[in-house]
């Protein structure tokens, strides 16, 4: 009703372009999952083909946790998501190679559309990083980055069989270490403050996870989701703290994705949506080379879903300055991914690994 009242017009004018066939891409996704918690989804060929041309490029990857379906716990019940059964979580490797497959049984120009990402590591294991490195070696020729991974995130650390990662273990920055030698682009899920937190109290992950960034200045980084989640509500200086990490010249490596709807949502969660934009508008265009949209679609089934983030930000898209609109969608991923590609296969190619002839 509130989103009607603020946007309507607006989220009804975005419906319409994705629904149109326009002659150009509407966004590039920065965040996308091809399969699930048990690790099923489509084809990478059916995904494009239900989406057509109205998204340009896609930072596909998995989901590195499978939900296990514990009979003794649910029965017959096949869980499908970390909120359907109080079974573990546990650590699924195998959906990078799913994900370098999938990527290479495309052709060439749609290859040209998908920049895969490695997620089957274990985030807490100081051999993390010789996962990501033997991916790259068995599938050369195939990644751009490492993530979504996650440390902190809300509901699903606590359910890691062997125990949850952390911001103080220095198998993170082993990790980070590596992609910034390789010029891997890193997409971390690390919530900014426990759930249910005051809104004035300091976030709780904030310090640890800042000193993290800046103990990796060569890398180049992607905070999902603002650090927000669906019970992870902004802290009150949500916008003060996101310009301040912005403004820091130590964290010019930085960048955030704005995807997932359960982070749209705290647009149009009080009476003051307006003002809500504005403020968050203001934020992006002051900082418009920093900021990339995803929608954090897992494994979807119609276009029509695929697409609703991009209208519920419709409100958004018109509060922004053409320059932060078109960087926000397109630019800045461009940027950040072409760079990657061109260092990662450089990388590889100084290490000898090429993909095998067909
Ligand atoms: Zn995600």
């Amino acid at each position: 009703m509130l989103l009607l009242a603020c946007g309507g017009g607006l989220v009804a004018a975005a419906r319409a372009a994705t629904d149109a066939a326009p002659a150009i891409a509407l966004f590039n996704d920065s965040h996308f999952h091809l399969t699930n918690y048990v690790q099923n989804g489509p084809e990478a060929q059916q995904f494009l083909r239900m989406v057509g041309p109205k998204v340009g490029r896609v930072a596909m990857f998995g989901i590195p946790l499978q939900q296990e379906w514990s009979h003794d716990v649910s029965g017959d019940f096949a869980p499908t998501y970390y909120l359907q059964s109080d079974a573990p979580l546990y650590y699924y490797s195998f959906t990078d190679a799913h994900i370098a497959l999938a990527y290479r049984s495309l052709s060439k120009a749609d290859q040209a559309r998908i920049d895969p990402m490695i997620t089957g590591f274990n985030p807490a294991d100081m051999y993390a990083a010789d996962h990501i490195r033997r991916v790259l070696e068995d599938f050369p020729d195939v990644f751009s980055g490492i993530g979504e991974f996650s440390i902190h995130k809300e509901f699903v650390s606590g359910k890691i069989a062997g125990g949850a990662p952390s911001l103080l273990n220095p198998a993170l920055d082993r990790i980070l270490d590596f992609a910034g030698e390789v010029g891997l682009v890193v997409l971390i899920h690390n919530d900014i403050d426990v759930p249910f937190a005051k809104a004035t109290d300091r976030p709780t992950y904030l310090a640890d996870l800042e000193a993290v960034f800046k103990r990796h200045p060569r890398t180049t980084i992607i905070w999902a989701h603002l650090g927000l989640g669906r019970v992870v509500r902004p802290v009150e200086q949500q916008g003060e703290i996101v310009s301040r990490l912005l403004d820091d010249p130590q964290l010019a490596h930085l960048n955030f994705d704005i995807s997932w709807n359960e982070v749209a949502k705290y647009l149009y969660r009080d009476a003051d949506t307006p003002r809500t934009i504005a403020r968050v508008a203001a934020v992006i265009n002051r900082h418009s080379d920093r900021f990339l949209f995803g929608t954090d679609e897992v494994a979807p089934t119609t276009a029509k879903q695929y697409y609703s983030l991009y209208e519920q930000y419709a409100p958004l898209w018109a509060a922004l300055t053409p320059e932060a609109r078109e960087k926000t969608l397109k630019g800045n991923y461009a940027r950040l991914f072409d760079a990657a590609r061109g260092r990662v296969r450089a990388w590889e190619h100084s290490h000898r690994l090429s993909a095998p002839t067909p």
